[in-house]
C-alpha cells in the first residue's frame, strides 16, 4: 500500500471462541499474530489452508490497517461468513411469512455492509435469495402442520 492510499478501516467478526477476527475492505479474514504498542500484525485466516503469507498490520487506537499484502486465492471464508448472514436472515424471515422478500434483501444487504462492505459482490442474486426464502418459509409450514 503507498502512502497515498487513504487509510483503510478495519470492519470485525468474531471467531467460534470469541477471539478477534479482523476483516479488510476487500472481505478477507485475519486472525492476531502479535501486538507491538499500538500496532498489530494479523496473519490470513486461510494461512494454513491456502499456504497464504498474506500479512495486514492495524493501528489499534485508531483502527486502521495500515499494511495489506496480496492473498493468492478468493475470499473463500468470508463468502461462508456471507452465507452465515443470509441464512440468518433467511430462517427469521420464515417466522414473518408476511415479510416480502425484497425486505428481506435489504436487511441482507445492510448487515453484509455493517461487517464486510466489500464482499456485497459474494452475496447470492436476488432470485436465488428469493427462493431460498420461499423454500425456508415452505419447511416451516411444514413443520408447523404436520
Ligand atoms: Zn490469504
Amino acid at each position: 500500500m503507498d502512502e497515498n492510499t487513504p487509510p483503510k478501516k478495519a470492519k470485525w467478526t468474531t471467531n467460534a471462541k470469541g477471539g478477534r477476527v479482523l476483516i479488510d475492505p476487500d472481505g478477507y479474514q485475519y486472525l492476531i499474530s502479535k501486538k507491538v504498542k499500538n500496532t498489530s500484525y494479523w496473519y490470513c485466516r486461510e494461512r494454513a489452508k491456502q499456504a497464504c503469507k498474506s500479512i495486514a498490520v492495524l493501528k489499534e487506537d485508531s483502527e486502521e490497517i495500515v499494511s495489506l499484502t496480496e492473498h493468492p486465492h478468493g475470499r473463500g471464508l468470508a463468502k461462508e461468513h456471507i452465507r452465515g448472514i443470509e441464512e440468518k436472515h433467511i430462517l427469521a424471515a420464515s417466522t414473518q411469512p408476511s415479510v416480502a422478500p425484497r425486505v428481506i434483501l435489504g436487511e441482507i444487504t445492510s448487515a453484509i455492509n455493517s461487517t464486510a462492505s466489500g464482499s456485497l459482490g459474494l452475496m447470492r442474486s436476488k432470485s436465488a435469495a428469493t427462493r431460498a426464502i420461499q423454500r425456508k418459509r415452505e419447511e416451516v409450514r411444514t413443520v408447523i402442520f404436520i
